[in-house]
């Protein structure tokens, strides 16, 4: 079939909720590239939206895939353990940002993950809500929709959601209108941290700590913009849990797995989550995801209250022992430094050059988690998308701020990336004028 034909098959008969960057048909994957069915080669700056953080078809996650396809594909787990599920707890356990993040339980999903991790808060404080952070993203499973806050597009006419949802400011400085309007008067850092004297009112005023469960955080924002927070503000959020007995959930389904430099982006700030939850890049592509917490909440639950089918299938965590052991083997976060700095230096370069900088407004990230934010109201976000695409470029924008999100795999070359950087420098000068 053609593609135009492919194309008409697929618009007919896939759901419109799908949406989609490209009307290509994808055929194949290799590396940092994807190639579609009429042979045009794409560099991937998207990694599948950071799953195949070691490239499409890692050569021994596919080869340990494989493998496990012949021996055993369906283990299920409230059945019997299987071996590769148990593989993966051992070569996840030294991987952990702390060693109280000892006892594990796989999914599918990211978002089932996330659910997984409010019915732990919940059930071990036996308390019901739960804090989100504005322009978070947890899933669009019925859950996670209550508590994802990066788009009003995902929970839109959906609704009624789940209760016991309560918002608060996430530290996005170049968005804080307290910087805004009196920077100089009230400056930098009061403007990053009154997210925490938000978090203290929203406890005293909305959701009493005696009725709240858990704080649930993306250590690095990843759908609403790519933000890092300024260096205290996870410890303090970190100090309003331990003195309210809330628990701190960190969701690194986006950037934890070596994205932005260290295994799990929340060693960044030294701070411990007493839930961790992770996905894409566990598994480099197969369906796989888990939460990870201590042990004495872990075993507070009932024996068969947790489970599902397909829950750590046997091939995804053989994929995911693989995982772990390339990224020892092949060095990939001291890749992710080095790929990550050349980006983000040609990045910052074009904001401080005159011809470029009037469309610039903000280069943020850690390791390849790169954020590029425009000026408001320059609509470039999707006309420097549209140009990398014509030079045969796969890029994302993120949020509802004008914003490109840059997560090409954790293993791209020197080369790719040199390449990459000249097509995404000349898309945005062209928008430049
Ligand atoms: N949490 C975060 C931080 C995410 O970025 C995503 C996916 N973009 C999810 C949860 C949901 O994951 P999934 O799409 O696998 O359900």
């Amino acid at each position: 079939m053609s593609l135009s034909k492919l194309s008409q098959f697929g618009t007919k008969h896939v759901a419109k909720g799908i949406a989609r960057l490209t009307p290509e048909v994808f055929a194949e994957g290799s590396g940092s590239y994807v190639t579609t069915v009429e042979g045009k080669k794409l560099l991937d700056f998207t990694s599948g939206i950071g799953v195949v953080n070691l490239g499409h078809c890692h050569p021994s996650v596919t080869k340990a895939a494989q493998y496990q396809v012949g021996k055993l594909v369906h283990g299920q787990v409230n059945i019997a353990f299987h071996q590769p599920y148990l593989s993966l707890i051992e070569s996840l356990l030294p991987l952990m940002p702390h060693k109280s993040l000892d006892t594990f339980f796989f999914w599918n999903s990211g978002a089932e993950a996330v659910e997984a991790a409010v019915k732990l808060a919940r059930h071990a404080t036996k308390k019901q809500n739960v804090i989100v952070m504005q322009g978070s993203y947890h899933g669009r499973t019925f859950g996670t929709m209550a508590m994802t806050r990066s788009k009003t597009i995902y929970g839109e006419g959906y609704g009624p959601l789940m209760p016991g949802v309560f918002p608060v400011p996430f530290p996005y400085c170049t968005q804080c209108s307290i910087r805004q309007q009196s920077d100089g008067k009230f400056g930098f850092e009061n403007c990053c941290m009154d997210p925490i004297r938000q978090l203290k009112l929203l406890l005293k005023q909305q959701t009493a700590p005696s009725e709240t469960s858990a704080i649930f955080i993306e250590p690095v924002l990843g759908e609403g913009g790519y933000v890092v927070p300024p260096a205290e503000y996870l410890a303090e959020v970190r100090k309003i849990c331990d003195e309210n007995n809330i628990l701190l959930v960190a969701d690194e389904v986006q950037c934890g797995f070596g994205r932005t430099g260290k295994m799990f982006a929340i060693e960044h700030w030294n701070v411990r989550p007493d839930i961790l939850i992770m996905a894409k890049g566990i598994a480099n592509g197969f369906p796989l995801s888990g939460i990870v917490s201590r042990k004495e909440l872990m075993d507070m639950q009932k024996p068969g209250s947790m489970g599902g089918t397909y829950a750590g299938n046997a091939v995804s965590c053989a994929a995911g022992v693989a995982v772990a052991k390339a990224f020892k083997d092949e060095k990939i976060l001291d890749n992710v430094t080095a790929r990550g700095a050349e980006l983000k230096a040609m990045l910052t370069a074009l904001q401080k050059d005159p011809k470029t900088s009037k469309i610039i407004y903000d280069v943020r990230g850690l390791g390849l988690m790169v954020g590029l934010e425009f000026t408001p109201g320059s609509g470039a976000a999707a006309k420097v998308q549209a140009k990398c695409m014509e030079q045969g470029m796969l890029v994302l924008t993120t949020s509802v701020f004008d914003t490109l999100r840059f997560i090409p795999p954790l293993n791209i070359t020197k080369d790719d990336m040199a390449k990459g950087c000249e097509i995404i420098k000349t898309a945005i000068q062209e928008v430049a004028g």
